[in-house]
């Protein structure tokens, strides 16, 4: 018989250290287009290149050309009631962590707390140069004033850059490290919307399942992990958390 709802909703109340790895599939269910797919401002430009390391260091104009309009796309954009969700079950201390490929901030925008973001994010921009941050508003400011639309540090005058990490970019190591911590305590990991096929979340629920944890998986498509799912939920995640936010109530209620 195929998973329900429910047998997430019991998953997580016995639980003593849930983590939920959420992924871009999480967020196309709020509109925010997964740049793998084709469409919008991805056809003019591949990500892969004008969203480059390189292409900052040499090309700052074109890659503010390229960032600025997309700061704003996120920041039009709502969580959605997957979001909310995986927020309230924080709230009510079945979950202690959230990790994220996600750099849109809807976990933070929906409420969550303990949020870690491996692919770090749009909420605060960076200099390269001498370290000094600023905050994302700041940063957006200093795009728009600018003649040349390239935000600069007010400490040394280098070219800023957004907290996401760009291809050619190492990984935040401090957010990869509690990624790991978070794996080796958690006895379950619930997978939302992400194919868990890029490094380094794709390394996650081996670290769950061999400390002896259990894995719940809730993505439309497949993932390498489906036939070590001890729950397995296809749909769209937004109604399928509201409905094991449901179960909960329900089983809280009858006890
Ligand atoms: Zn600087």
């Amino acid at each position: 018989m195929a998973d329900t709802p429910a047998d997430l909703a019991r998953l997580l109340m016995g639980a003593e250290h849930a983590v939920v790895l959420t992924g871009a599939g999480i967020s196309t269910e709020s509109g925010i287009p997964d740049f793998r797919s084709a469409g919008g401002v991805w056809e003019e430009n591949d990500p892969m290149e004008v969203g480059s390391m390189a292409t900052f260091v040499t090309e700052p104009e074109r890659f503010w050309r390229f960032h600025r309009p997309r700061m704003d796309m996120v920041d039009g954009i709502a969580p959605n009631p997957a979001h909310e969700a995986v927020a309230e079950l924080e709230r009510r201390g079945l979950v202690k962590a959230v990790i994220t490929q996600n750099i849109d901030r809807l976990h933070a925008r929906a409420g969550t707390q303990e949020l870690i973001e491996v692919h770090g994010s749009l909420g605060h921009g960076v200099c390269l140069r001498c370290d000094a941050r600023i905050s994302g508003d700041e940063l957006k400011a200093r795009a728009d004033d600018a003649e040349d639309g390239v935000p600069r540090c007010s400490a040394c005058g280098f070219q800023m850059k957004s907290g996401v990490v760009l291809f050619g970019e190492p990984l935040p190591a401090e957010a990869i490290e509690a990624a790991h911590d978070h794996a080796i305590r958690a006895d379950v990991m619930l997978v939302v919307g992400s194919s868990l096929v890029v490094a380094p979340v794709s390394q996650l629920p081996g670290i769950v399942v061999d400390g002896g944890g259990k894995l719940a998986i809730l993505t439309q498509s497949e993932t390498p992990w489906d036939h070590r799912a001890d729950v397995r939920l296809h749909g769209l995640a937004g109604v399928q958390l509201v409905e094991v936010i449901e179960a909960i109530d329900a089983m809280e209620v009858h006890g």
